[in-house]
Formats: C-alpha cells, sequence, structure tokens
C-alpha cells in the first residue's frame, strides 16, 4: 500500500481496532488454555480464574463489586437484557411505565417498543438543541408506577454527554431504577457507579480496544430482574452457557488498559477534534457543529453541511482511504435521517448532510488534517453538482442552516 491510500480509520464510535497487546492477551486461551471454566481440573479452572479476573477489571473501572458484573455478548444484548429484564419484574408490583429519552441509541429505543407492544408505557423526554436533557425533566416524568429510568450516557452520534449524576440523584430519591447506556463512555469518562447513583450499565469491548461479541452488564447487587438464558450456572446462573473466556479475557484487559491511559486519550483526542471543529468551520460556508460544544466527547466530530447528501459525501471521503459515517437514510438502511439528529430539531435535508468523525487513540494529527483537505475539497465539489445548492447561491431559495 502507498501512503496516498493508507486506511484513515475516523469512524472509532462504530468500532475499534482490537489493541495488539489485547489480542496477545486473550490468544493462549483458544489453543492452550481452552478449558472449560465448569470443569474442576486445573485446565478449567485457569480457565475460571481468567474469567474471574477480568470481572474484577471491569468492577474496578466501574466501582461496583465483581458479583455485581455479568457478561453478554456485546452492548445491545446488556441493553436488552437489563432493560427487560428488570420491567418485567417491576411489572409484577405493577409499575409498569418506563422513561427514556430520543436520542438513545436502537438497542435501547427498540427494546423500549418491544415493551410498549408488551403493554408497556414509555415516556421518551424530548433534548434540547445540544442534545441535553435535564434532571428536571426526569424528575417531571417519574410517575408512582414508574419502573425503570434509562438514559444514554455519552451519546454515539453527537458526543453529547448527560448529567448522569444528577440524574441518578434524582432516580434515587424519587426510588426509581437508573440504568444508562455507557457504551460511548466506558474509558472515555470517569464513571463511579456508587456516586453517580447508577444501578445498572451497559458496556461493550469492540467500542475500547478490546474484541467484538463480548460486552458486560452491570446491576447493582439486590436489584430483581429476569435471568436472560435458563440453563447452566454460568454468570450466576443467570446467562447459561460456555463462557467466551478469550473475549471476556479481551474485555478485561481492554477496559483496564484504555482506563489506564484515558486523561492523555481524552487529551489527544480533543486536539484532533477541536482542530478539524475550528479549521471545518472557518473554511467551509453553511456548516454547523451539532451536539454540545462542551459537553462533548473527546473524540467526537458532528458536522452537518447544507446542500449535501451524506451518501455521497462518504464515498468520496471512501475513495480517499478515510473512513467516516453520516446521520442520513441510506447508510442505515432506512429511509428516515437519525433520529438523533432529528431530535435536536435539525430538519431532514440538514440531517441527511452530516457526518461523523469520531477519533481513537491510534490518530494522528495528520489523520485530522487530511480529512479536512479532502472536505475542504469535496464539499464545494459535491455543492457544483446540487441543485439545492444552486437554488441556494442563485437566492431563489433560502438557507436553512441559517435559520435555525
Ligand atoms: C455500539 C453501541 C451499542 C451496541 O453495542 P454492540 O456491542 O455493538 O451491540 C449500544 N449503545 C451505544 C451507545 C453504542 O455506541
Amino acid at each position: 500500500m502507498t501512503e496516498q491510500n493508507k486506511t484513515i480509520y475516523l469512524d472509532n464510535a462504530a468500532t475499534t481496532p482490537t489493541d495488539p497487546a489485547v489480542l496477545q492477551k486473550m490468544l493462549p486461551y483458544f489453543c492452550q488454555q481452552y478449558g472449560n471454566a465448569s470443569s474442576i481440573y486445573a485446565l478449567g479452572q485457569r480457565s475460571r480464574q481468567a474469567i474471574e479476573e477480568a470481572r474484577q477489571q471491569v468492577a474496578q473501572v466501574l466501582g461496583c463489586e465483581a458479583r455485581e458484573i455479568f457478561f453478554t455478548a456485546g452492548g445491545s444484548e446488556s441493553d436488552n437484557w437489563i432493560i427487560k429484564g428488570i420491567a418485567h419484574q417491576q411489572a409484577l408490583r405493577q409499575k409498569k411505565h418506563l422513561i427514556t429519552t430520543a436520542i438513545e441509541h436502537h438497542a435501547v429505543l427498540h427494546t423500549m417498543a418491544a415493551l410498549e407492544k408488551e403493554g408497556f408505557e414509555v415516556t421518551i423526554l424530548p433534548v434540547d438543541k445540544n442534545g441535553l436533557v435535564r434532571p428536571e425533566q426526569v424528575a417531571q416524568a417519574i410517575r408512582p408506577d414508574t419502573a425503570l429510568v434509562t438514559i444514554i450516557y455519552a451519546n454515539n452520534e453527537i458526543g453529547t454527554i448527560q448529567p448522569i449524576e444528577q440524574i441518578g440523584k434524582v432516580c434515587r430519591e424519587a426510588g426509581v431504577l437508573f440504568h444508562t447506556d455507557a457504551v460511548q463512555a466506558v474509558t472515555n469518562l470517569p464513571i463511579d457507579v456508587k456516586a453517580q447513583q447508577i444501578d445498572a450499565l451497559s458496556l461493550s469491548a469492540h467500542k475500547f480496544g478490546g474484541p467484538k461479541g463480548v460486552g458486560a452488564a452491570y446491576i447493582r447487587k439486590g436489584i430483581r430482574f429476569e435471568n436472560l438464558i435458563d440453563g447452566g450456572q454460568q454468570e450466576s446462573g443467570r446467562r447459561a452457557g460456555t463462557e467466551n473466556v478469550p473475549g471476556i479475557v479481551g474485555l478485561g484487559e481492554a477496559i483496564a488498559l484504555a482506563s489506564a491511559s484515558m486523561e492523555a486519550k481524552i487529551t489527544h483526542e480533543s486536539q484532533l477534534r477541536d482542530y478539524v471543529i475550528t479549521r471545518i468551520l472557518k473554511n467551509i460556508p453553511l456548516c454547523k457543529l451539532n451536539g454540545d460544544a462542551k459537553k462533548r466527547l473527546a473524540g467526537n466530530v458532528n458536522l452537518s453541511f447544507e446542500g449535501i447528501e451524506g451518501e455521497g459525501m462518504l464515498l468520496l471521503l471512501d475513495a480517499k482511504g478515510i473512513c467516516a459515517s453520516s446521520g442520513s437514510a441510506c447508510t442505515s438502511g432506512s429511509l428516515d435521517p437519525s433520529h438523533v439528529l432529528l431530535a435536536i430539531g435539525l430538519p431532514h435535508e440538514v440531517a441527511h448532510g452530516s457526518l461523523r468523525l469520531s477519533f481513537g487513540p491510534q490518530n494522528t494529527m495528520a489523520d485530522a488534517e487530511a480529512v479536512c483537505d479532502a472536505l475542504e475539497e469535496i464539499i464545494p465539489r459535491l455543492r457544483m453538482m446540487s441543485p439545492v445548492w444552486e437554488d441556494l447561491e442563485k437566492g431563489r431559495t433560502k438557507s436553512v442552516l441559517a435559520s435555525l
């Protein structure tokens, strides 16, 4: 590969490359330490020990006890299990009201829709133009029959970070359980589930340098919830099935490594983020930053360009070896643009022209410069071909962005 067509990966919110140090830690658990963790001989017990070490590593990062951690197959599974598992138990006590926000990941929103079909009532809190939920909104929405509040810690599209500690306080005071999808937050923000009064939390290894297909659910001890899979005694009998030992070992190592370097990672990624935001807003007209300028994930850039179709932009970036993501429809296989961008008040056409760049620790300032160079060429080129842009230039229509 020449330098010119080397891949520049700016989609770390979608997934991250597995850290080679994490892979090294996993490898022995395939061909050498392959024992079943439920077997009593030493080969099996070494797998058991590796799983319990990983559980300890996760618990340490979250500030909870190891027995409050359950391994799963990823963020979506953790979200589904926690929400359905708690909701079904609460329903036995006539609590069938759920609270969430309009900017959740589909793993939460579609779980809510499924529960609605079962007879639960769901309140979906709106967010402000930066994607923030106020704790008072949560307080006002809580009812005597509220079973669970679930709010995303940091948004995967626009990077907005919620006031989780204050929301935790509101829920605890009202005696309502509080879950947060922290898939984007873990190892990117300091978390302490006890201090933040979080009752349940979802995380996923592949978002912080771990392998795909493994995650964890933190569920505070004493909370009643349904088992996910009945069968053997794995995961305290709550999620049966022989454990994914290499995956779990990888999750433990990844969370420990990424947490240890969190400060440096935040400093580095926010430098790249701020460089791109400042340069693009300065050099490209009719362009807007989505999400909160300050309460924002260090690696997240989300921009909307007037008169642009997201897919075209992504294809031209890909031709330059740049991997990015858009809030546009076709990339997600549906007709509507991102529900998150619509929830912060963007009109459909603006949401369609949005771009998400998400930096990771492996990215360099040269990557940030390269994507700016590319956008400064691609955006004017696409706009020249756009009838929408022509109407705008000729004054036949008004700018949608300028009127926001
Ligand atoms: C990626 C992601 C998920 C889903 O995690 P998987 O491990 O891919 O199932 C859930 N929530 C958020 C916020 C995410 O970014």
